[in-house]
């Protein structure tokens, strides 16, 4: 127990929560993080694996378009993005074929002829098996699809259709550059780490947060840290937790229960859903598909193989390695997280084998890593989706609650980088700007 009261309080210690406190600490305002797990980071978490040239990353691994708020944390601990290079090969007719023209072109200029963001929202599914859909191919329609599910991690049945539109515009992600931080994401934690000033920020990890009673005046945060009971108390709050466990009831085991409840915030954690993700990565004792088939996969980057339990692959490209990433989000990533994590890592590993036409005993596979964060009780999925109608939801969310209770993370970004690292630390000193412009009397 502590009856220190500090300015602010922040809730969980990842990008979002780690970028609140270094901007915090950096105005000179006292502040407390407190993060239930044994680390920071959250959702990014790298990992070394013996023999290998490149990181495990459990969670993030790529820098999605130009974010310079990560290549600036990168550049402070002397770190860089790797851009990514390789080929795209597809499974067609059970054999794989590089593919180089775009569905997803397709897709977008039909969602352009609809002139679907000037309509009502809906769901994609909706929208294919409507007007929309007419005009695409079968295949075109099982790509669209796919990749909301994969790289949205959404279920096309409760999609936004508008959300994905605005995702899929010209000039969108899509169109942007993929790079990777040197040395994995745990180098952007290690900048932030860094950068929270000790005479400012006090960071506690092993502390689970049960409860937060707010008002205007004040905010008492309760919980268990190492098994005892923990208390804290600031002027304001910033709640960094993911939305899985945001949405959870407040009776609900691992809830936070907040006193008075967040009635302001019900809608929008409605129409937000936590996005569901296996990833599995599968060290193998050499990049047996570099030599393959006389070489032909030298130079790959990622194999798709659409309809398969794992349909998305990657290497480490352009570093050469022996790990393979497997991937499968949305609705099918649900079913499997149900399994063990050894029932998914051997999925993943058939997947591969039947992908690259390979006897799964001819593969040697060292070891397989996987965390399955749609279990994990502190995500509760791997990333935020808008669903119909929800056009205004991640505002709704991010909107402070009588000058104490501010909110971050990656489903509140409204700058088009929510689901990523560059939502979650743009959210962070979004809020630490609003809760230093309160603490000042401007708010
Ligand atoms: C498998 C996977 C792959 C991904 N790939 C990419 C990628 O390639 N590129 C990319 O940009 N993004 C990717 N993401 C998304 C990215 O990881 C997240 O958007 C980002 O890390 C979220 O940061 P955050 O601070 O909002 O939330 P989090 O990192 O989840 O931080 C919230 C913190 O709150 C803590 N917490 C929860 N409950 C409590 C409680 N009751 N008390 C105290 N603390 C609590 C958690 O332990 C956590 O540390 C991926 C995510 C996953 C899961």
């Amino acid at each position: 127990m502590t009856n220190e009261t500090r300015d602010v309080i922040i809730i969980g210690a990842g990008a979002a929560g780690l970028a609140a406190a270094a901007a915090l600490g950096h105005m000179g305002h006292s502040v407390w993080v407190l993060e239930a797990r044994d680390r920071i980071g959250g959702r990014i978490w790298t990992r070394a694996a013996p023999g290998l040239r490149a990181p495990v990353e459990l969670g993030a691994e790529f820098i999605h378009g130009d974010s310079p708020e990560t290549r600036e944390w990168l550049h402070n601990v002397g770190g860089t993005a790797i851009d990514t290079a390789g080929e795209h090969w597809s499974v067609v007719g059970g054999r794989l074929q590089q593919r180089t023209e775009s569905l997803l072109a397709q897709v977008r200029a039909v969602l352009d002829a609809g002139d679907v963001l000037s309509r009502p929202d809906t769901t994609l599914e909706s929208f294919l098996a409507g007007d929309g859909g007419r005009d695409l191919s079968e295949e075109a329609r099982s790509m669209a699809r796919a990749f909301v599910s994969g790289f949205d991690a959404a279920d096309p049945e409760r999609v936004s259709l508008h959300s994905i539109a605005q995702e899929w515009s010209t000039g969108g992600m899509l169109d942007s550059s993929q790079s990777r931080p040197s040395g994995g994401y745990g180098t952007v934690l290690l900048a932030l780490r860094g950068a929270l000033d000790p005479a400012h920020v006090h960071l506690q990890l092993q502390t689970l947060v049960t409860e937060v009673r707010w008002g205007d005046r004040s905010v008492e945060v309760t919980g268990r840290r190492l098994g005892q009971p923990f208390r804290a108390a600031a002027r304001k709050a910033i709640v960094t937790v993911p939305i899985g466990v945001l949405k959870l009831p407040a009776q609900a085991e691992g809830a936070i229960r907040f006193t008075p409840p967040l009635a302001a915030k019900q809608a929008a954690l409605d129409q937000l859903l936590a996005g569901p993700v296996l990833k599995v990565m599968l060290h193998f004792r050499r990049p047996f598909w570099e030599t393959q088939d006389g070489g032909r996969y030298g130079d790959a980057a990622f194999f798709h193989a659409p309809g398969n339990v794992f349909p998305t692959f990657w290497t480490t490209l352009p570093v050469r390695t022996s790990l393979l990433n497997a991937w499968v989000g949305g609705p099918s990533a649900a079913r499997l997280s149900e399994l063990s994590d050894e029932e998914i890592a051997r999925h993943a590993l058939d997947c591969a084998a039947a992908v690259l036409s390979r006897p799964k005993g001819e593969l040697e596979l060292e070891g397989a890593y996987v965390h399955n964060w749609n279990r994990d009780p502190l995500a509760r999925g791997a990333y935020s989706y808008v669903t119909a109608g929800g056009g205004r939801a991640r505002e709704t969310l991010a909107a402070p609650l009588d000058g104490a209770l501010f909110f971050a993370g990656e489903a509140t970004d409204t700058t088009g980088d929510a689901t990523t690292v560059t939502g979650a630390l743009r959210s962070g000193v979004r809020a630490a700007l609003e809760v230093s412009r309160h603490l000042e009397g401007q708010g």
